[in-house]
């Protein structure tokens, strides 16, 4: 089985903070005015993304790895879930001021596998932009009080970034993504969010999103921790690596291609997307153009291949 990388589709999502960046800049066909997420790398029931090419094309990823358990090394026949889920998001607007939670709160109180940790690599950004990245509060007792009060702006920390930004974010952060960013986003798979605060916006019938205080309030870390990411570079001819975190549920890099290098698989499965660039992708002597916008796994059932070109990766595994 495969002896090629698995290329995906990506399933679009319609937010009302969303826009139109990611047809313009990545060249999807997205299906509403408001696109505000291409779930790239997905196997989550909310939204698998689709096999492109090889004897499993047209099935989901979450099928993949549920019957082809030798493309994932998956060393359990158990039911445990794919582990990872990347996403490009498009900030057209601010998103709301959100938190999640962890694997034991996500599993004994939502009945979900995972909870939800992650991280954002800045793929670009307006001049003024800036997130949130987690709060003031000394005690949970002056968390509630001061979002009893909407003391929103003594509470909530706020950080500038720009192209090229990584920022880490655990499970317990409260944390947004500001408007005019555009980011690409490794997190577990998972889709419980709990909103804290929505600017008070409404819809275009009148109607405010829901908030999920109690919950937001019981996962939030007090007081806020930064975390420390430990990162290093390692620069072959060809390709120059960046580890951008390398934590308890994924490992990221940055790859710059400048050229052409010979890579071996040494982890169970690699998840790769296109950010920047062109390239060409072989694997046993068959070539495949790999652009911005490509998002694709090299399967344990490749050993070695080559890229070759000018392009950006974002390049994911389960740590
Ligand atoms: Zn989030």
């Amino acid at each position: 089985m495969y002896q090629e990388p698995i290329f995906l589709t990506p399933v679009f999502q319609e937010r009302i903070w969303g826009g139109q960046k990611l047809q313009t800049e990545f060249n999807y066909e997205i299906p509403f005015e408001h696109t505000g997420e291409a779930w790239v790398i997905s196997a989550h029931p909310n939204g698998p993304s689709i096999i492109k090419n090889g004897a499993l094309k047209g099935e989901s990823l979450k099928e993949a790895w549920e019957q082809h358990g030798d493309l994932f090394n998956r060393k359990t026949t158990n039911d445990e879930a794919f582990p990872l889920l990347i996403k490009i998001l498009d900030a057209n607007d601010d998103l709301s001021v959100q938190v999640h939670p962890d694997d034991k709160y996500a599993r004994e109180v939502e009945n979900q596998p995972y909870g939800k940790t992650e991280c954002w690599y800045v793929l670009s950004a307006d001049d003024d932009a800036q997130i949130i990245f987690g709060h003031h509060a000394n005690t949970h007792d002056e968390l509630k009080q001061m979002i009893a009060d909407g003391e929103w702006d003594n509470l909530l920390r706020r950080v500038p970034v720009k192209e090229g930004d990584f920022v880490y974010v655990p499970s317990g952060t409260i944390h947004a993504i500001g408007k005019g960013i555009v980011i690409l986003e490794t997190q577990q798979s998972s889709d419980i969010t709990y909103r804290v605060y929505d600017y008070n916006r409404t819809d275009a019938q009148g109607n405010t999103r829901e908030l999920h205080l109690n919950a937001a309030t019981d996962v939030t870390t007090v007081p806020h921790e930064t975390p420390n990411v430990d990162q290093l570079e390692e620069i072959d001819a060809g390709l120059t690596a960046k580890r951008l975190v390398k934590e308890t549920y994924f490992t990221v890099y940055h790859w710059n291609l400048d050229g052409v290098v010979e890579k071996e698989r040494v982890v169970d499965f690699l998840q790769i997307s296109v950010v920047k660039g062109q390239a060409e992708i072989t694997v046993k002597g068959n070539v495949f153009t790999i652009n911005k916008g490509e998002n694709f796994i090299i399967p344990a059932t490749v050993d070695h291949y080559r890229l070759e070109g000018q392009a950006e990766f974002i390049v994911s595994y389960p740590s």
